[in-house]
């Protein structure tokens, strides 16, 4: 049933260049997170996701210290080894200090142009509208110029349903997932959601579909193993997942930035579009790298173990990523203070020996076995 969604996460480069060629549209690689696709999609372009990837790092480390994260390191590998020839242009996000450091990188290494949605740092959605009214015209403005493509309100409209179609297919996997643990493999899962990177919407679409009515009326068979939630920036490398399935553990919920944080967001307001990703930015799911003092990360998390029957939670810590190691200490410990296990792994995605990964989630498994 997850072949095909196997195939292309293992065969990113064939499957871009397929549909570079199909749809003639211009790859603009979109370097985490939270950067609206439909403005790319609106504009002509074809987005793909470059959440890192597991290169040795063999060229990056001459602009990038090895205490900056493997996202960071690793996307920009694939640029200097030109793995990445087919990406026409990149748009950033300025998530953290180290992706706002990366786009200047890249604008004086690369000739390609780069694009940036600056995210405010503001208390008031007035102020963040002020501010994103500039931001969004630059970007729309930019991305028009790449492709050569106006955007228009029936491009964006269209985009926004694609896009928004893809998040609500993505939501009723989730919802499957939680409501019968065990049914999907945590490695099916996480490939399952990782094809969207680099798919046109329409196609991975079409693919979820077919899954989702598979998957429908289909029930697991153990039930009674432990359930995690698992909370972190990136949900790679998807080899610590297949450490989970074999561990006998089910993920029945996630916190993952480019996980639940990214498919809970709704149809984007095309209508009014600052107001639209305003929204989309700030909302629904809190975020360690957006400062919204409204949206607490730590009821939320702990609402979320309770909602979705999880036994314990799985910290996932990306090494060296700021925003995730500032917030952890403090939530791990609301957690411990309302009776919930936590522990936690901590990784890069071009690691290759996951042996004390594997002996920390079998003793965190071990822990919720014993109740
Ligand atoms: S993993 Fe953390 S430090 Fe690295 S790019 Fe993402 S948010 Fe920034």
């Amino acid at each position: 049933m997850f072949e095909a969604f196997h195939e292309i996460v293992t065969n990113v480069s064939k499957t871009i260049e397929k549909y570079e060629a199909e749809l003639d549209r211009p790859v603009i690689g979109v370097i985490p997170a939270y950067f609206p696709l439909e403005l790319i999609e609106a504009a002509g372009g074809y987005p793909v996701q470059l959440w890192g990837n597991n290169l040795p790092i063999e060229k990056a480390d001459a602009y990038l210290q090895s205490y900056c994260c493997s996202v960071a390191r690793s996307v920009m590998e694939l640029e200097m080894r030109e793995i990445s020839h087919m990406v026409k242009a990149y748009a950033f996000t300025s998530l953290c200090d180290t992706l706002i450091n990366l786009r200047e990188i890249y604008r004086r290494v690369f000739s390609k142009p780069t694009l940036e949605l600056s995210i405010p740092i503001t208390r008031t959605d007035a102020a963040r509208h002020n501010y994103l009214e500039s931001v969004i015209k630059s970007v729309t403005a930019g991305l028009e110029k790449i492709t050569g493509k106006e955007i228009t309100p029936e491009t964006l409209g269209e985009a926004a349903k694609i896009c928004g179609r893809t998040r609500a297919l993505q939501r009723r996997l989730y919802r499957m997932r939680s409501k019968n643990p065990g049914l999907v493999k945590s490695l099916d899962f996480y490939t399952a959601i990782k094809t969207g990177w680099f798919l046109p919407g329409d196609v991975y679409n079409r693919m979820l579909e077919d899954l989702l009515q598979k998957l429908a009326g289909m029930d697991a068979t153990n039930r009674n193993s432990p359930k995690l939630l698992i909370s972190g920036m990136v949900f790679d490398p998807l080899e610590i997942h297949k450490i989970i399935d074999e561990s006998g553990a089910c993920v029945v919920d996630d916190d993952f930035a480019n996980g639940w944080r990214t498919v809970s967001k709704g149809d984007l307001n095309t209508e009014n579009l600052v107001e639209g990703i305003t929204d989309y930015l700030f909302g629904p799911t809190p975020c360690c790298c957006l400062y919204n003092p409204e949206n607490d990360r730590h009821p939320y998390l702990l609402d979320k173990v309770r909602e979705s029957g999880a036994d314990g939670v799985l910290f996932w810590y990306i090494k060296f990523c700021e925003p995730d190691a500032f917030d952890r200490p403090q939530l791990m410990k609301h957690l411990k203070d309302a009776n919930v296990p936590v522990s936690f792994i901590d990784l890069e995605l071009t690691m290759t020996n996951f042996d004390a990964v594997r002996t920390r989630i079998s003793a965190f498994c071990e822990i919720l076995e014993r109740g």
